[in-house]
């Protein structure tokens, strides 16, 4: 998906959580973006290569040089994509470092949203380094900014969904429940 996809779910997922955490929506939508900073190798030597305006290549540059899917900077994008990643690095760093685990559940959920999203010689490798392909449906990375914000609404409905759903009270955790006991008294 592109990246203000990602961050709408991840704010959404952050709304969902405890309200413990402080910042949870920025925090949601900072993790469930994170996956694509590996994307800036491969952005900035393509850009240089193709003499893209402030090294920012546009989907046509992607698509005329198929060859960037070999170069090694496109690496950095497949290993951040891998679920293997996540499960060997991310989440034992969540983990060892006491995060909230909201960060690697947004992450996550960048991870699951790019199989559909990414199709060819495009795709995901969810189980870098293991080179089998996810051949996903659609190239949303390739969106116009028109389609990116008209896509944009179906999370950002989601997350009102959500904050309906948390000002409604339909979903409480536990330690909320607590302090609106300790509150009462
Ligand atoms: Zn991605």
């Amino acid at each position: 998906m592109d990246s203000l996809f990602h961050a709408l779910v991840g704010a959404m997922i952050g709304e969902i959580a405890p309200k413990s955490i402080k910042r949870r929506r920025l925090k949601g939508a900072l993790a469930a973006m994170s996956p694509d900073l590996m994307n800036i190798p491969s952005y900035l030597y393509l850009g240089i290569k193709t003499n893209s305006t402030l090294w920012y290549p546009q989907p046509d540059a992607f698509y005329q040089n198929p060859w960037i899917t070999e170069h090694w900077t496109w690496l950095c994008w497949n290993m951040s994509h891998s679920f293997l990643f996540w499960g060997l690095i991310i989440m034992p760093l969540v983990i060892r470092s006491k995060w909230t685990p909201l960060f690697g559940i947004a992450y996550l959920s960048h991870l699951i949203l790019d199989l559909p999203s990414h199709s060819g010689i495009w795709s995901v490798q969810p189980i870098w380094p293991y080179g089998w392909l996810a051949e996903g449906w659609f190239d949303a990375w390739a969106w116009n900014l028109r389609q990116i914000f008209t896509y944009s609404t179906l999370p950002a409905f989601c997350w009102f969904l959500a904050y309906r759903m948390r000002l409604q009270k339909w979903i409480v955790w536990p330690s909320e429940r607590q302090n609106a006991h300790a509150e009462v008294i």
